[in-house]
Parts: C-alpha cells; sequence; structure tokens
C-alpha cells in the first residue's frame, strides 16, 4: 500500500542515487556543475522527505516550528557566506562546515544516551533491551561521539592554520605518537566499558580524550601536509555522519556518508601519493616524522627585474612556463595572466602552464581560476606532464608559487617538505619569480630557488606586475 513512509523511503533511494551521480560528475572538469546540481537536487530531495516522515511520525507543531526556522537560519547563514567567501578562503571555510559535522554526531551520540542508556527504565531501552540491542546501541553512541569528536576539534584546528590564526608549523609534543596511540587505546578499552555498563562519566571520558585526541593530530601535521589533512577530515566528518545515521536509524544518512567518508579517504590517499608522504603517517598526525623545521641557513644574495626587464626577457625568450601559486589566487592576476599568455602567443612564443597538485590552498584550485580566465585547457599541464620540458625552456614565470618550486624539497633531507615532488622550474634558463617580499610559503620553510644564479624577482602584488609586463609589451 501506498504510504507516507513508502514515498519517502522511496525518496531515499532518490536522493542517494542523485548523491552517487553528484561524486561522479565531480570526478571530471567538464560534468563537475551538473555532478552539483544533481548534489543540491539529492539534498533537497531528502530534505523535503526527512520533513514529510516527521510530520508523518505525529511530530508536535513546535517540534516542526522548531525545524523549519532552524532550517530557515542555516540556509541563510549557508548562502551569505558562499556568497561573500573568497576563493582563497574556501578551505577554511571547508574545514569550519567539517567541524559542524563534527558536532552535530557528538550531540546526536549525546541525545541516544541521554534517551536510551540515561533513562533505564524508560520505554527506549526496554525495547531495545527485550531486542538484545542494548549493548549495539551503547557502541553506536560511543563510536559516534568518538568520531565525532575528533572531526570537531581537528576541524577548527584546520580553519585557525588555515587562515593563518594559528602558525602552520607542527606542534611538536614530546612523545606525540605515544600519545596518540594511548589515546587510542583508552578508547578501545572506554568503548568496551561503556558497552558493559553504559554510564555518564564514561561518556564524558570518551568525549574529553576525543576532543584532544583530534586537537593534537591536527596540529602536530606541518602546513605543506594540509591538503591531505583537509581531505582526511572531510572522510572523518563522512564517518560521523554515517556514525549518526546508525543512531537515528536513518539509511540515507549512513549512505551518504559512507559515500563522503570513503571518497574523501580515497582523495587523501591520491593526494598522499601525489605529495609523496605516507597515508598512515598523515593520519595518524605525522606519525614517524620527527624532523623539526630546517635551520635558517645563509643562501646569498638575491637578484631582482623590473616589469620592462621582464617584458624584453619574454619577447626573446622561444618557450615559456608559468607556474601559477597560491599568490595568484590573492592578486587575482589569473585575469591579466590570461592577457598575458593570448599576447606571448600571438607573437609565435610557446607558452604553456606547469601546475602542482597541491598549489593554492584547494585541490584544482588553479585549473578553475585559469578557466575561469579561459585560459586554453590544453595549455594547462600537471606537474607530471611538464617537469622534464623546464630544461631547454627560455622563461619560467612563478606567479604568487611558494613551496610547490621549492628545490628544498628535492635537495635537502631536513627540510619539512622533503621528499615532496616539486616542479623543478630551476632547469630552465631564465627564472622570474612574482611575489611582495622574501617571505616563505606556507610551509613556512626558505625556498633557495630565490637565490640562484639564474632567478630574479619580481616584487610587488601579482596583478599590479603582470598587468606593468602588459604595458611594457
Ligand atoms: P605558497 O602558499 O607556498 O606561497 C604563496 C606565495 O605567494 C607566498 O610566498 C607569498 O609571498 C606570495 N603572495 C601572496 N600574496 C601575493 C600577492 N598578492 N602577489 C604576489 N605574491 C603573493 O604557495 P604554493 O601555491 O606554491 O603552495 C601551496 C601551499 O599550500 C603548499 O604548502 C600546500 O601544501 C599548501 N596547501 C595546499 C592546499 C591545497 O589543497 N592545494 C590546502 C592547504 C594547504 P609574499 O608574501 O612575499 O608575497
Amino acid at each position: 500500500m501506498f504510504t507516507l513512509e513508502t514515498a519517502a523511503t522511496a525518496a531515499y533511494v532518490v536522493a542517494a542515487l542523485l548523491f552517487i551521480l553528484a561524486l561522479a560528475g565531480l570526478s571530471k572538469h567538464e560534468t563537475s556543475r551538473a555532478g552539483n546540481t544533481f548534489g543540491i537536487t539529492g539534498m533537497a530531495v531528502a530534505l523535503v522527505a526527512t520533513i514529510a516522515l516527521a510530520i508523518n511520525h505525529q511530530i508536535e507543531p513546535l517540534g516542526l516550528a522548531l525545524l523549519i526556522g532552524a532550517m530557515a537560519v542555516g540556509a541563510a547563514i549557508g548562502l551569505w557566506r558562499a556568497k561573500v567567501v573568497e576563493m582563497t578562503g574556501m578551505p577554511e571555510l571547508i574545514a569550519l562546515l567539517h567541524s559542524f559535522v563534527g558536532l552535530a554526531a557528538v550531540l546526536v551520540g549525546w541525545n541516544g544516551y541521554l534517551h536510551v542508556e540515561g533513562d533505564a527504565g524508560g520505554t527506549e531501552a526496554a525495547l531495545l533491551s527485550e531486542q538484545g540491542m542494548l549493548g549495539i546501541h551503547s557502541a553506536e553512541v560511543v563510536i559516534g561521539v568518538f568520531i565525532g569528536a575528533v572531526t570537531f576539534t581537528g576541524s577548527i584546528v584546520a580553519n585557525l592554520k588555515l587562515s593563518a590564526r594559528i602558525k602552520s608549523a607542527p606542534m611538536m609534543l614530546p612523545g606525540k605518537n605515544i600519545l596518540n596511540v594511548g589515546a587510542l587505546v583508552a578508547f578501545l578499552a572506554l568503548t568496551v566499558w561503556f558497552v558493559i555498563d553504559p554510564s555518564l562519566w564514561l561518556l564524558v571520558a570518551v568525549t574529553v580524550l576525543a576532543l584532544l585526541l583530534g586537537w593534537h593530530l591536527v596540529a602536530s601535521i606541518g602546513g605543506g601536509d594540509m591538503p591531505v589533512v583537509v581531505s582526511m577530515l572531510n572522510s572523518y566528518s563522512g564517518w560521523a555522519a554515517a556514525a549518526s545515521g546508525f543512531l537515528l536509524g536513518n539509511d540515507l544518512l549512513i549512505i551518504t556518508g559512507a559515500l563522503v567518508g570513503s571518497s574523501g579517504a580515497y582523495l587523501s590517499y591520491i593526494m598522499c601519493k601525489a605529495m609523496n608522504r605516507s597515508f598512515i603517517s598523515v593520519i595518524a598526525g605525522g606519525f614517524g616524522i620527527e624532523a623539526g623545521p630546517s635551520e635558517d641557513k645563509d643562501y646569498g644574495e638575491h637578484r631582482e627585474i623590473n616589469a620592462e626587464a621582464a617584458a624584453d626577457m619574454l619577447t626573446s625568450a622561444s618557450s615559456v612556463i608559468i607556474t601559477p601559486g597560491y599568490g595568484m589566487a590573492v592578486a587575482q592576476a589569473q585575469y591579466g595572466v590570461a592577457d598575458l599568455t593570448r599576447k606571448l602567443r600571438d607573437r609565435g612564443i610557446d607558452v604553456r602552464f606547469g601546475i602542482h597538485p597541491v598549489a593554492g590552498r584547494l585541490p584544482g584550485h588553479m585549473n578553475v581560476l585559469l578557466a575561469e580566465a579561459k585560459v586554453p585547457y590544453d595549455i594547462v599541464l600537471e606537474m607530471d606532464e611538464i617537469n622534464d620540458d623546464f630544461d631547454g625552456t627560455s622563461v619560467v614565470l612563478v606567479i604568487g608559487a611558494n613551496d610547490t618550486v621549492n628545490p628544498a624539497a628535492s635537495e635537502d633531507p631536513s627540510s619539512p617538505i622533503a621528499g615532496m615532488p616539486v616542479l623543478t622550474v630551476w632547469d630552465a634558463d631564465n627564472v622570474i619569480v612574482f611575489k611582495r617580499s622574501m617571505a616563505s610559503g606556507y610551509a613556512g620553510v626558505q625556498n633557495p630557488l630565490f637565490f640562484r644564479d639564474n632567478t630574479q624577482m619580481l616584487f610587488g602584488d601579482a596583478k599590479d606586475r603582470v598587468d606593468a609586463i602588459l604595458a611594457a609589451l
């Protein structure tokens, strides 16, 4: 028989399929808009079905008003933030959103405890114990609270690091690996104890332990590894949502959480491979990494160039590679860079782009900016495709990039970014670095590239400098 219940279940299946289509769409540049539309539609279907179910379960008018009121306030804040956020502020916003998922999972877990284990004489506890499911419920509570709390504080630290409100350098507590492993062992012991004999103080202990562990895990990871941390927290937030789905008996939340959790884990794995990092080491809060920041070395003097001389160098070049980074995004220099590319190509100069997998502050950040400025896709190459071509290139323009072109990664084993593959721009005949000062990049590591014989610094805001070169051309 057709009931509101069966309609809602059908709607959940449709929403789950739309979420899968969203993920498939988002995996390619050309289909990403369609992927986004699938995701938005899936979420709208899921929300309508959930409200319909609540009405069907005779939710009190006050409850319904609170639900709709909370959604309206949340949607208004979400729309406002999404409208005003700069592209460069996106990762910190995403980290903050992950923290909300973690907090929600903690609250759902606590709510589950207060309604069942905390109300031992109540109907829900009686029903679950009759079905022999009380222990499973307790395990769901404690695991959900743990994953949620780790995600909550971990994401807050990530947000603070990404917005530069705390230092991006790794926090190095003595015995940090033992602290992490000890916290996991304590969690396992507390979980078993809670399942056997649930009590309030045990849940408080697990919550505090997980909040501290989340903070410590992310604080221990250096700036250069933050891209992996963001995708890892994305994964954790998915597992936190799935844990809430089990507690609330909501299949769609379980499916969605598992999709986010597994795709986030896979993205973290791909990023670790791209950065030559051990996946296990990063998810375990930098486990096994003991290198501190490299000491201040004297690299000698740097040379400067002005916009006119840079324009001259470019006009006499036969080939140019542009390697953009975070500074191009900050300066919004991509439109000028696109104009410069057109002008140089019109003069018969071969111009291409080399994109590092973690350039900027988001996976694909540079590709999005260049596509926005209408730079043709076919001249925008990934690091692996272009790295062998720097040798023999006349001029490389490093526009607001720093860590991603740092030779210390391949030459200095004591460097915090040692082992990370970088764009080997120094193999070119000439390198011009656009930045405002000699300041280090996101990982806080000095860049010996700036002191090489074939490198010249073009100081100033990247957009102004590109415009000045365009004027000189
Ligand atoms: P970096 O962050 O290493 O360096 C950017 C450089 O841009 C700075 O040295 C800065 O120097 C310069 N800059 C800033 N503003 C301007 C401006 N207006 N005009 C000109 N220059 C400017 O950039 P990369 O892209 O090379 O590396 C990305 C880093 O971010 C990596 O360490 C990566 O691990 C990390 N990261 C990446 C994420 C991702 O998903 N892609 C996410 C989180 C972190 P100055 O101040 O002197 O101008």
